[in-house]
């Protein structure tokens, strides 16, 4: 006999009741993404990731101390699911500002090394670039070079070129140098850099290779995916510069060439968790991770995944195995001990 007051079956009908009034759940439903990677570099990707999954991806490109600061003053009202950035000091001040949370999936810890994402599972690196020392054809052999050491060394006063300590990019080669050899021999290095420099430092990556290939200096430190897209560019004159130099590995006989990853957080608010983990197993995935290596000139953090062709015509690398989560814990150390050594 049907008992209106049976608790049991006023749940039911409770549940009958919201099942018909809510629409039918699309299995797929939305993720929002804030990237602080350029929209042409990540938006063929969602498309696919839409295409395979149903699930539509809202993106918001910004500069990453913006998109920070975006998500820190949205606090708990963030539509944010996922927060895409590149370096590992940057993902690693994301997590200390509380933007993120931890996620764990076996499927991002098969395809990502452990070496390539935070122990704790609130970031992981997607694509791993590496910053080489690169040098200008003509006035310099190959047999001169050999550490980011020995860039401090007199031969190489008046000959290098740097971007500023400002750059997320060296305060991670820093922070590297610290990890494996301390602050005290690190600072003495990088005094070193700075006596050697050709110019007060400027610019970016590319400005670096360019000052080198223009002759205003003979050596620089850049990521390899700027001589990348030099190579392949429509712009005559940076495919020009880009044949004056050449990429040589440093370190590979003691603690590797220094990498660092691009990378991406579920955000600590996510009203879309699920999908958010979706979206970075799909760009941990096979597909993914070609494009990276062939559309952006960066490596895999899949081992399995073969470089492209313009990365194999550099040469095969021993690159450092520290985890790069210690490029974040010692940003901070790192930015200061440039500066106490004139890095500008
Ligand atoms: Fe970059």
């Amino acid at each position: 006999m049907f008992q209106a007051s049976n608790p049991r079956i006023l749940l039911s009908i409770f549940g009958l009741l919201t099942s018909l009034l809510t629409p039918p759940a699309l299995a797929s439903g939305e993720v929002n993404v804030y990237s602080a990677r350029k929209e042409d570099l990540i938006k063929p990707l969602l498309d696919d990731f839409s295409k395979q999954t149903g699930i539509k991806v809202n993106l918001v490109t910004g500069k990453e101390e913006a998109l920070l600061q975006r998500l820190q003053s949205e606090g708990v009202n963030s539509p944010a699911d996922v927060l895409l950035t590149s370096d590992a000091g940057r993902l690693a001040a994301a997590q200390q500002a509380g933007v993120l949370q931890a996620v764990q999936s076996a499927s991002l810890n098969q395809n990502i090394p452990a070496i390539y994402r935070d122990p704790d599972g609130y970031w992981y690196g997607l694509s791993v670039r590496a910053r080489p020392i690169i040098y200008a054809r003509d006035r310099v052999k190959p047999k001169q070079l050999s550490t980011y050491e020995a860039l401090a060394d007199p031969q190489w006063k008046g000959k290098l070129c740097l971007r500023s300590s400002d750059s997320v990019y060296n305060q991670s080669l820093v922070a590297g140098m610290i990890a494996h050899h301390g602050e005290a021999k690190t600072e003495a290095w990088a005094r070193g850099l700075v006596a050697n420099l050709a110019r007060p430092p400027k610019g970016g990556d590319r400005d670096q290779i360019k000052a080198v290939a223009a002759g205003e200096c003979d050596v620089t430190l850049a990521n390899t995916y700027y001589l990348g897209g030099m190579i392949s560019s429509s712009d005559d004159a940076e495919k020009q510069a880009a044949a004056q130099v050449a990429v040589f590995w440093p370190d590979v006989q003691t603690t590797g060439v220094h990498v660092n990853v691009s990378g991406a957080g579920v955000t600590a608010h996510a009203r879309q968790r699920d999908n958010a983990i979706k979206l970075l197993e799909f760009l941990a995935s096979d597909q993914a991770q070609r494009w990276y290596a062939e559309v952006n000139s960066e490596y895999p953090v899949n081992p399995a995944i073969p470089p492209s062709a313009t990365l194999k015509s550099w040469g095969e690398f021993k690159a450092d195995t520290l985890n790069v989560a210690k490029l974040g814990e010692l940003n901070a150390a790192a930015v200061k001990l440039m500066d106490r050594a004139g890095w500008k």
